[in-house]
């Protein structure tokens, strides 16, 4: 058995159901350690999910510290720390659970070797997937690139392993002096905003953390649950599980719900309602998917899969984009959507479906400015979910939705917010308008308008663009690319 272990912390924030941490815990003393990584060949972290982190680490470091341990944070170039720290502290095993994007994966090679030349166990595992991006393949062993023989081929593999439990004590080591000057305090990493603390909104909605991540899971499978399969498209009600940036931060493991819903779906076999667990379990899939794509295509972020799309005539229209991420186009499900994920940092999938394909489509904004803007402000923002999203709705993505199939904001809107209440939660100014008015206030009539205290291009901005024109000019766009 290892005397000295270490633990690095990334993004598996949570004790239980953490193979890697168990595997530094075995040791008479284990070191946990959380690197702020800024360096070049990294993405920054964008400012919701800085904030996100801040508290998520200081929820980690309270709970190691009730198991005996104690959260060492770093910042600067893991490849450099963690071997002069476990050279300083003699370390004898380090771990860690796995990343998916080519930096991390090289990164982790090149500290396998290094660290294993000089005598040290290395030990990885995978902390944040069902299945690892290699495991499921073709019949040829090739990768993925539709989702449904995906996800069946994912399914044929069977039950993912039950989750581990937390360690039940842990032992802080003593440090060497000269580290001191290596370690921070989390305040000083000044993660959460100041001047300005727009971060008001998020605090008021989110309990990051693992604790809070297992609340949120409880409160899903007694509740939204039952009826996912058809409530997840409606914005108006919470009918979504809204753990996402827990599963991004690794503070719940998706074998965790994987098995939690494996109850549930007894209980809703029983009373008929099934198809809600199976429903659930393929957004789970499509989060695995990503994963699969991101892995196999490193570029996902900046490059189009379809290269078709390399020759894709984007406008380029600063004043557009401005007005799209201030939810201020003009049209309603777009702003409220945008202007819910400036406020709590997140943003329902049906409408971040309606406002990218807006952005892309209605106004042809190359999708990567769009990504970058949910990068900077989604708490769930995640480096394969959101590039693969992006891709998927602009019609580059693998599996994607066909270009010609452009989102219609107003029949949306009223399909998925019948009575307009998510439009009034979060655009209020339009809120004493009826619901037959309320996705396209532009067509109401001066009375209705009126009674509402609403002046079109005053009090709510005219559309940026016409709707049918928007569409027809999308179409266009994409004929010219059809068949490069
Ligand atoms: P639930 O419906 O409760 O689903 C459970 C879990 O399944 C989610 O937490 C998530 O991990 C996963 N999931 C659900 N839908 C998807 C999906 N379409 N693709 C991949 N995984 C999914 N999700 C992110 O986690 N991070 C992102 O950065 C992100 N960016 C997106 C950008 C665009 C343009 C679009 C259209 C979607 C994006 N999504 C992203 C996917 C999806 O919108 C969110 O995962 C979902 O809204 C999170 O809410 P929830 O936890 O309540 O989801």
């Amino acid at each position: 058995m290892a005397k000295r272990a270490l633990h690095w912390f990334r993004d598996d924030l949570r004790l239980s159901d953490n193979q890697a941490l168990r595997c530094a815990a075995d040791a008479e003393t284990t070191c946990c350690i959380y690197i702020l990584d800024e360096g070049e060949g990294r993405r920054p972290l964008g400012g919701a999910s800085r904030w996100w982190l801040s508290r998520s680490l200081e929820a980690l470091s309270t709970a190691l510290a009730q198991k005996g341990g104690r959260l060492d944070i770093l910042r600067g170039d893991p490849a450099i720390l963690l071997p002069a720290l476990a050279k300083a502290a003699a370390i004898e095993r380090v771990t860690w659970n796995r990343r998916y994007d080519s930096a991390s994966v090289a990164l982790d090679k090149q500290l396998k070797e290094e660290l294993s030349g000089t005598g040290i166990e290395v030990r990885s595992s995978n902390g944040s997937l069902l299945n690892e991006p290699w495991r499921v393949t073709t019949r040829t062993g090739q990768p993925m690139k539709v989702f449904t023989p995906y996800w069946r081929a994912a399914r044929e593999r069977g039950e993912p392993d039950a989750p581990v439990p937390a360690p039940s004590r842990l032992q802080a080591p003593v440090l060497p002096p000269s580290f001191g000057a290596t370690l921070h305090r989390l305040a000083a990493l000044a993660l959460e905003p100041t001047e300005p603390d727009w971060a008001g909104g998020l605090r008021e909605t989110w309990t990051p953390g693992e604790s809070g991540a297992r609340e949120r899971l409880d409160d899903f499978l007694d509740g939204a649950l039952s009826g996912y399969a058809l409530g997840r498209d409606r914005p108006d009600r919470a009918s979504t599980s809204r753990l996402s940036p827990h599963l991004r931060f690794g503070e719940i493991s998706p074998r965790q719900i994987w098995h939690a819903l494996g109850t549930a779906r007894e209980t809703a076999r029983a009373a008929g309602s099934a198809a809600d667990s199976e429903k659930f379990l393929s957004e789970l899939g499509w989060r695995e998917f990503s994963y699969h794509l991101l892995f196999h295509n490193p570029g996902l972020g900046v490059r189009n899969y379809d290269e078709r799309f390399d020759l894709f005539p984007w406008r380029l229209d600063a004043e557009a984009q401005h007005r799209w991420q201030s939810g201020q186009t003009g049209v309603p499900i777009v702003d409220a959507g945008m202007r819910e994920l400036w406020a709590t940092g997140w943003m329902h999938n049906r409408v971040r479906m309606v406002a990218a394909s807006f952005l892309t489509k209605h106004l042809l904004q190359d999708w990567r400015t769009g990504e970058a803007w949910f990068w900077d402000t989604l708490v769930d923002a995640d480096p394969a979910n959101n590039a693969a999203s992006w891709q998927w709705v602009a019609g580059s993505g693998a599996d994607a939705a066909p270009y010609f199939r452009i989102f219609n904001p107003v029949t949306q809107g009223e399909t998925h917010d019948p009575r307009g209440d998510y439009i009034r939660r979060w655009v209020p100014e339009l809120a004493k308008l009826p619901a037959k008015d309320i996705h396209q206030p532009w067509k109401a009539s001066a009375s209705a308008l009126g009674e509402a205290g609403i002046r079109i291009g005053e009090t709510y901005p005219a559309p940026i663009v016409d709707l049918a024109f928007g569409r027809q000019r999308a179409l266009a766009a994409f004929e010219t690319i059809r068949n490069t």
